[in-house]
C-alpha cells in the first residue's frame, strides 16, 4: 500500500473581488498559514496543498476540473474567509467529482474586543460566508463533510484527518481490481450481489479467475521461494516442534508456503488489491490457503472468504483508511456466543483467514485438520486479537443500493484460555449491549462477515459512506431499536425517491 503522504487534499478559499486587492492579499496570506498548519498536523496523514483564493466562476471551474484529473488529489477543503457569492461556484461544483469538506472556521479565534471595527468585520466573516457557501452545496444536493471549529483545535484537525483517510480509501477503490477464485459459495445470499452496480457506484471491478491458472502459478513456485518464506515464518511466528524442519507437519507448512508464494505472484501479475476464494472450488490445490491469506491481508490485500467480494473490497478500503494508525484490520466473521446474561460475549473468528495485524502477541503457526473442503490439513496463524475499541463493518447489496453497517465493539481478553481453538479469534462486547447490537445488525441485514478494525473509527467509515453516496447505519452507544427500525423504514423511502428530485 502507498503511504498516505503520497496523497493530497487541496485547500480552497472562497472570496470575491469586491474587497479590493489589499484584503484579498490578507485572505491569501491567512489561508496559506491555515493550509500550512493543517499540512503539518500529525492528525492529517495526507499533504494539504494551498490553492489560490477563488474570486471568479472561471477560476473555480478550472480548479475543480484540475482536482478531478489530478490522481494524487483525493479531495478538497473549502472555506470562505470572507463572503464568496455562491452562484460563482455552481458550474465548478457541478463538475467536481472528488470528495469534499466544507471547513467552517475563522482565521482569528477570539474577537479583538478593544479594536474590532468594520474592516475587521468585513475581513473575518466566515460566519456568513460559509452559510452562503453551504447553501449552494446543499441546493445542488452535493454531500460533503462539514467540520466546524477553530483550525488550530486538535478536534478540527482530527475530523479533517478522518476525512482524508476516507477520501484516500475512496481514491484507492477507483479502478481497483479484485480477483475471485471460483464463484460465490453455493446458495449463500449476503456474500453475493450486483458487480455491475458495484463497479458503477463504488469504482472497483470484480472478475473471475480460474483456479486452474492459480494452481499453475503455485506449481511454478521454486524450492528457494519456499525456503525464503519458511525463514520469514520462523522469524515472525512461534513455531512448535511439529511444524519445524524434521517435524511431522513440516511438509504441510511447505505446501502452505508454496500456495502463499503462488497466490502472491498471481495477484501481483493481475495488479489486484484483494481477492476472494472458496473452499468449494480448490481443484488442484492441496490446502485451502490459510497462512497465505492471513499474510497477504497483513501486506494490505483485501480478502473475503466464500466468494465474498464486497467484504474483500471493504477490508482493503478499511486497511487503506487505517494506514499508519495503531491496531490492524482483518476480515472477520461472527462465529459463536457466550450467552451468560451477566457477561454476554461474541467470539469472532474464521476457519483460517484472520489477519495477524490485529494480534495481541506473536502468532503461533499451527497445522490442524479442517472439517470442510475435503483438502489436506492447512497451516494457519493462531492468536488472540488485541483488546480495545474496534469497529466491525458490513457492506451489503440491498438491490437498489449498497448499505454500510458499522457496529462499535470493545475487544476483550478472553476470560478463560481456549487451548483447543485452532484459529485466531477476537472476543468482544458489542455496543450498546449484546441484545440491541444483534437486533439492529440483523434487522439491517448485516452479513456474518465483516471488515474488523482496531484502528478505523465510525467517523472514518461514515465519511467513506458519505463520499460513496451509500446508506450508512451505525450501531453504537446511542442506538435504540425503535429509532433504528424507523431509520430503516425512512431510508427505504429515501432511497426509492432520491433519484427523482429535480435540481
Ligand atoms: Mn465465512
Amino acid at each position: 500500500m502507498k503511504a498516505l503522504a503520497n496523497y493530497e487534499i487541496w485547500f480552497v478559499t472562497g472570496s470575491q473581488h469586491l474587497y479590493g486587492p489589499k484584503t484579498l492579499e490578507q485572505v491569501a496570506a491567512d489561508s496559506k498559514e491555515i493550509a500550512a498548519t493543517l499540512d503539518a498536523s500529525a492528525a492529517i496523514p495526507v499533504k494539504v496543498v494551498f490553492k489560490p483564493v477563488m474570486v471568479s466562476p472561471d477560476s473555480i471551474t478550472e480548479l475543480m476540473l484540475a482536482a478531478n484529473t489530478t490522481p494524487a488529489c483525493v479531495g478538497i477543503v473549502t472555506w470562505c474567509h470572507t463572503f464568496s457569492p455562491s452562484k460563482m461556484w455552481i458550474n465548478g461544483l457541478k463538475q467536481l467529482v472528488k470528495p469534499a469538506v466544507q471547513l467552517h472556521t475563522q482565521y482569528n479565534r477570539d474577537i479583538p474586543w478593544a479594536d474590532i471595527d468594520m474592516d475587521f468585520m468585513n475581513l473575518n466573516q466566515a460566519a456568513h460566508g460559509d452559510r452562503e457557501h453551504g447553501f449552494i452545496w446543499t441546493r445542488l444536493r452535493k454531500d460533503r463533510k462539514v467540520v466546524v471549529g477553530h483550525w488550530k483545535e486538535a478536534k478540527v484537525q482530527e475530523k479533517i484527518g478522518a476525512f482524508a483517510r476516507a477520501a484516500t480509501a475512496w481514491a484507492d477503490w477507483q479502478g481497483a481490481r479484485f480477483v475471485r477464485f471460483g464463484d460465490n459459495m453455493r446458495e449463500v445470499a449476503v456474500t453475493d450481489g450486483d458487480k455491475v452496480s458495484a463497479q458503477y457506484k463504488l469504482g472497483f471491478a470484480v472478475n473471475y479467475y480460474a483456479v486452474g491458472d492459480l494452481v499453475k502459478r503455485i506449481d511454478a513456485v521454486s524450492e528457494k521461494e519456499i525456503d525464503d518464506l519458511i525463514a520469514q515464518y520462523e522469524a515472525a511466528y512461534v513455531m512448535a516442534a511439529d511444524v519445524k524442519k524434521g517435524g511431522a507437519k513440516y511438509a504441510s507448512v511447505r505446501d502452505a508456503a508454496k500456495i502463499e508464494a503462488g497466490l502472491s505472484a498471481f495477484l501481483k501479475e493481475v495488479g489486484a488489491k484483494g481477492y476472494t476464494n472458496t473452499f468449494e472450488d480448490l481443484y488442484g490445490m492441496k490446502q485451502l490457503p490459510g497462512i497465505g491469506s492471513q499474510r497477504l491481508m497483513a501486506e494490505g490485500y483485501g480478502f473475503g472468504a466464500e466468494g465474498d467480494w464486497k467484504t474483500a473490497a471493504l477490508v482493503r478500503a478499511v486497511k487503506v483508511m487505517g494506514t499508519g494508525l495503531q491496531g490492524g484490520t482483518s476480515f472477520m466473521e461472527d462465529y459463536t456466543y457466550h450467552l451468560d446474561p451477566a457477561n454476554t460475549l461474541n467470539l469472532a473468528a474464521h476457519m483460517l483467514e484472520v489477519c495477524p495485524s490485529i494480534a495481541a502477541a506473536k502468532p503461533k503457526l499451527e497445522v490442524h485438520p479442517l472439517g470442510i473442503g475435503g483438502k489436506e490439513d492447512p497451516a494457519r496463524l493462531v492468536f488472540d486479537a488485541a483488546a480495545g475499541p474496534a469497529t466491525a463493518a458490513s457492506l451489503i447489496d440491498m438491490g437498489n443500493r449498497f448499505r454500510l453497517i458499522v457496529d462499535e465493539v470493545d475487544v476483550i481478553k478472553p476470560p478463560h484460555p481456549m487451548p483447543k481453538l485452532p484459529v485466531a479469534q477476537a472476543m468482544w462486547k458489542a455496543r450498546p449491549d449484546f441484545e440491541t447490537a444483534c437486533t439492529a445488525w440483523i434487522l439491517a441485514g448485516g452479513a456474518h462477515h465483516s471488515a474488523f478494525s482496531l484502528s478505523v473509527t465510525t467517523e472514518m467509515l461514515e465519511d467513506f459512506a458519505t463520499i460513496a453516496g451509500i446508506e450508512f447505519l451505525p450501531i453504537d452507544a446511542d442506538t435504540k431499536i425503535r429509532d433504528f427500525k424507523q431509520t430503516l423504514r425512512t431510508n427505504e423511502v429515501y432511497y426509492a425517491l432520491n433519484k427523482g428530485w429535480a435540481i
